[in-house]
């Protein structure tokens, strides 16, 4: 890979088939690993040490698929549609796979060619398998659970085997579901960490999903919470061509899950779901369950009376200290964080429309990561000067807003991560592609030849020093734009892409008419 291509390919990380761009906000939070690693892919992000806590109910779920020996077993699954809340769109992709799994011979009359693989993804909790279960429910057909990590940690040597294995049974069954969980265990980018052992199972897994017909009423269904890691064989057509995100919910979806998951528990009459849904920022469905139950667990301890609002405080607390940071950014936090996240997604939906936002969030996206944009970019072979150029000037959106709105006294760590891009690519600019002033010259080949060639530090410079006075302007020139766009995130933690474009159109158009 090119250099400059590199860098862009770092840009717009290109995750999978669809490369997908994300600018997220860093928090400032020195974790473990540095600084949030910046191909963590902004769903697969979230507090680990919530996920750690919901991790052993979702354990035991999965245990019941499994025989001695961790080989999969079949069995039915007594969950349903119903028993998932807040996942809509997932829901609906899976409402249609039921009709084909219910009568396959209907599509295959047809000829219809049904999505061989489902690729579930997003973070931990989200109620990923508890979609593929209830699909088989759903549909009364067996599901087959293994995890992708059975295949090659646990049985070195005979991973290929056992994905062989586990589709010669499902095929005995004749229509089913098959559940292949932390898939990115078996399925990593080949060039990082590639091992023998990992390239056959992989291979073993792709020739046996090739080897369905419409007919045959087989779905796999797999799940990850790193789709930048996968490998992306695995995602070409004929493969998991159909990818559900799955993400954190937002705050009325948190309420439905709360809804749902108190129903079978006895709530006194001063516990408000809303108020608990409001306080949730960043939990996942697991979590949420997670908290339900240990209030229910310190009810139950009492003895007397129903689950009050003091047994969810203590309960919430709980949870939260159990956390390795604080999820809740305070107010103010929050606030900055929008501000930035809405200069990436304004700057975003001006510049370089094309790209489609598909959502922007001040959600803790994970260790570190406050907030994100995510765009899905334009397929296109080729990318021009003025795409590098808006490109930096979205990166620097972020850190430009919170110079417009707050001052340039008030800039956070924030933008880190995104002025080290911005400045890779004004680099890739000066140095590879000829693109700072002179056309014909490569800053990087005159430096190689002659020793010496000119300052390319000067010149991205000077590229970083334009697209971020350019950037200003156009934030200011649409501060109104801007304005509604942030206040909007802090009330809602989320937008869509069709939402944020709508907050922009209005204000705009807003604009157009003044100045008229
Ligand atoms: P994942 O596979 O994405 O890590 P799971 O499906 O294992 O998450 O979720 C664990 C548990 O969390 C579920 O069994 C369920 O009790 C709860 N849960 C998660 N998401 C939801 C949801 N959208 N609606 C209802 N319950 C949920
Ligand atoms: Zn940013
Ligand atoms: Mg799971």
């Amino acid at each position: 890979m090119k250099k400059w291509y590199a860098a862009l390919a770092a840009v717009s990380l290109a995750a999978a088939a669809g490369g997908i761009i994300i600018t997220f906000t860093d928090g400032g939070f020195e974790s473990a690993g540095g600084l949030v690693s910046r191909l963590l892919i902004v769903a697969s992000l979230v507090g680990f040490a919530i996920a750690a806590i919901a991790r052993p109910a979702a354990r035991k779920a999965e245990a019941v698929g499994k025989g001695r020996g961790g080989v999969s077993d079949r069995f039915r699954s007594a969950c349903t549609f119903k028993d998932v809340a807040a996942n809509d769109q997932a829901l609906q992709s899976l409402m249609e796979l039921k009709d084909y799994l219910e009568t396959p011979e209907k599509y295959a009359r047809y000829g219809a060619r049904m999505p061989r693989g489902v690729l579930l993804y997003g973070p931990p909790g989200t109620g990923k398998t508890l979609l593929a279960r209830a699909l088989a429910g759903e549909a009364g057909v067996p599901f087959f659970a293994l995890s992708g990590s059975d295949f090659v940690e646990k049985f070195v040597g005979v991973g290929a085997s056992r994905v062989r294995e586990l589709f010669r049974k499902a095929r005995r069954a004749g229509r089913c579901v098959i559940f292949i969980d932390e898939i990115d265990a078996m399925g990593k980018r080949r060039d990082e960490a590639s091992s023998d052992e990992r390239d056959q199972t992989l291979n073993a897994l792709l020739s046996e999903m090739s080897g369905f017909y419409t007919g045959d009423g087989v779905i796999v269904i797999a799940a990850t919470n790193r789709l930048d890691a996968l490998d992306p064989a695995l995602l070409r057509p004929g493969r998991f061509d159909r990818q559900i995100e799955v993400d954190l919910p937002g705050r009325e979806q948190r309420l439905s899950i709360l809804r749902l998951h108190s129903k079978n528990k006895p709530m006194a009459s001063d516990v408000s779901l809303d108020e608990i849904a409001a306080q949730t920022i960043s939990f996942s469905g697991a979590s949420l369950e997670c908290l339900l139950n240990e209030a229910a667990i310190l009810a139950a301890k009492r003895g007397q009376g129903d689950i009050t609002r003091q047994d969810l405080q203590c309960a919430f607390y709980k949870t939260i200290a159990g956390s390795d940071r604080p999820m809740a950014a305070t107010p103010e936090e929050r606030r900055i964080i929008a501000v930035h996240e809405s200069g990436h997604a304004l700057a975003s939906l001006l510049l370089a429309p094309e790209n489609r936002l598909a959502r922007v969030s001040i959600l803790p996206a994970g260790r570190g990561a406050a907030g994100y944009n995510l765009c899905i970019p334009a397929e296109r072979v080729m990318l021009g000067k003025k795409e590098i150029e808006n490109q930096i000037c979205v990166l620097l959106a972020g850190r430009a807003a919170e110079q417009v709105v707050n001052g340039s006294e008030a800039l956070t760590a924030g933008a880190s991560s995104d002025i080290a891009r911005a400045t890779e690519l004004a680099a890739a600019m000066a140095m590879d592609l000829g693109m700072a002033g002179e056309p014909a010259v490569s800053l990087k080949a005159l430096n190689r030849c002659c020793g010496s060639g000119g300052n390319s530090a000067d010149a991205s410079r000077k590229i970083l020093a334009d697209m971020y006075a350019r950037t200003c302007s156009l934030l200011e020139a649409h501060i109104e734009a801007l304005e509604s766009l942030w206040k909007a995130l802090v009330e809602s933690e989320s937008l869509s892409g069709d939402q944020a474009r709508a907050i922009v159109d209005r204000a705009l158009s807003n604009e157009r008419q003044q100045s008229a």
